[in-house]
């Protein structure tokens, strides 16, 4: 695809998205999202948004589709590949606003969260509980960018890595249609795996919404 590069008209239209505190163009916040911590080169984004639901990611993608500007998911900006860096500039969706905790189900060993949730944040909520998440890449992640790297650590060895953790994901596809894959069912085989398809795909195929 051609991108377009962001003109003030298009700045003006993603700002009339979210409020006006979940927008920017400010030099300092387009360099805390211009790089992760591998050694890749920076790349300033040309704005940074922040949604707070399903249905603004879903708009915010719907208009980048429309005016032709990139976009790159943002989670904690931890990454050691590069991945999250915004190499062709554009517009930065940064999740850590999407941060709630929706429901904890701990007779089913279930947790539904929003993308932006931090790990060990959730992990901190389920210590009462007896479970935990246990991918456990050492960063303080977000659940969101650990399932679009598939990110693992020590405890994987035994309890799988973060592709064994996830029952169900509602994603937003560019263009932002939202479809939801996988099911809350530990065992079931209907279907093509899709749920498989997205964990790993390093934001280049939607943005996980609610798992
Ligand atoms: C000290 C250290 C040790 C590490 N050790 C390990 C290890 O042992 N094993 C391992 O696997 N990893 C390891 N990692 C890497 C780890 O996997 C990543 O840091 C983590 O997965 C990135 O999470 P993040 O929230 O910071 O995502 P980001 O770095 O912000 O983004 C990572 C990717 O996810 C995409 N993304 C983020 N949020 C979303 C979303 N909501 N929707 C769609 N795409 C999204 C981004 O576009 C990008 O492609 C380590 C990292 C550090 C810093």
């Amino acid at each position: 695809m051609r991108f377009s590069p962001m003109t003030p008209h298009h700045v003006e239209t993603f700002r009339a998205l979210v409020s006006p505190d979940r927008f920017s163009t400010g030099p300092s916040v387009l360099d805390l999202h211009a790089g992760d911590q591998s050694f890749h080169l920076p790349r300033r984004p040309e704005a940074v948004i922040w949604p707070v639901n399903r249905d603004e990611v879903g708009r915010i993608l719907s208009v980048a589709q429309k005016l032709r500007i990139p976009v790159t998911a943002w989670g904690a900006g931890t990454s050691l590949e590069g991945n999250p860096i915004p190499v062709q500039g554009g517009l930065v969706v940064d999740f850590t606003r999407m941060n709630r905790i929706l429901d904890i189900r701990e007779a089913d060993f279930q947790a539904d969260v929003e993308p932006g949730v931090i790990y060990q944040d959730l992990n901190e909520k389920l210590k009462f509980t007896g479970l935990f998440f246990p991918p456990d890449p050492g960063a303080r992640a977000t659940i969101g960018g650990m399932i679009a790297n598939n990110a693992s650590g020590p405890h994987t060895v035994r309890y799988g890595s973060t592709k064994d953790c996830i029952l169900r994901l509602a994603v937003v596809l560019a263009g932002g249609r939202c479809i939801e894959v996988g099911s809350r069912a530990a065992k079931t085989a209907s279907g093509y795996d899709l749920l498989h398809l997205f964990i790993g795909s390093e934001g280049t195929l939607a943005q996980p919404d609610r798992f």
